[in-house]
């Protein structure tokens, strides 16, 4: 069984980070999705909110799980018996420090592997960061998250 893990802060998920959950669950037998403690340091939503609404997000996929961690990923990864790490790049000045990631998880757990999987050219421009900017503004957010979450959101003060 191919298990790939894909971990982020998800603070909150976006669509973007939901088109990336799509892709690799068609890819891999299970993934599993993994909102990491050390990620952000300043968190809009604690863990177990950003938990949920990942979980919200991603009933309809079958083989996709949420989970959260608190270790280093590589050292997850072979908890869970995942080879490849997925991530979304959204800009090359992504690719640099996740690519410095991408090395540094290797030489921790050597059978591990990391997977890039471009954005889609829609979500190019999304991040969780300007979800949090529009929502302090009362933007409306239908376009930038699942819809499933928009009121975990707009509920937030
Ligand atoms: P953000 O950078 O928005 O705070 P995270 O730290 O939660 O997001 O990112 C988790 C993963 O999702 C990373 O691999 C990141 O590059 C990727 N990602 C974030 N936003 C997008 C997007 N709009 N399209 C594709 N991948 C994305």
């Amino acid at each position: 069984m191919k298990i790939a893990v894909y971990p982020g802060s998800f603070d909150p998920i976006t669509l973007g980070h939901l088109d990336i959950v799509r892709r690799a669950a068609g890819i891999f037998d299970k993934l599993i999705i993994c909102v990491m403690v050390n990620a952000d340091k300043n968190p809009m939503f604690s863990l177990s909110e950003r938990l949920a609404m990942v979980k919200k997000a991603t009933e309809k996929y079958k083989n996709v799980e949420a989970d959260t961690a608190d270790m280093l990923l590589a050292e997850y990864a072979r908890e869970k018996g995942a080879a490849v790490i997925v991530k979304g790049l959204r800009v090359i000045s992504d690719y640099e420090r996740e690519c410095q990631m991408a090395l540094m998880n290797k030489k921790l757990n050597p059978d591990l592997d990391t997977l890039f999987i471009p954005a889609t050219e829609k979500y190019t421009y999304l991040s969780s960061s300007l979800v949090k900017e529009m929502h302090k503004y009362g933007a409306d957010l239908s376009e930038c998250v699942p819809r499933e979450i928009i009121k975990d959101i707009t509920d937030k003060q």
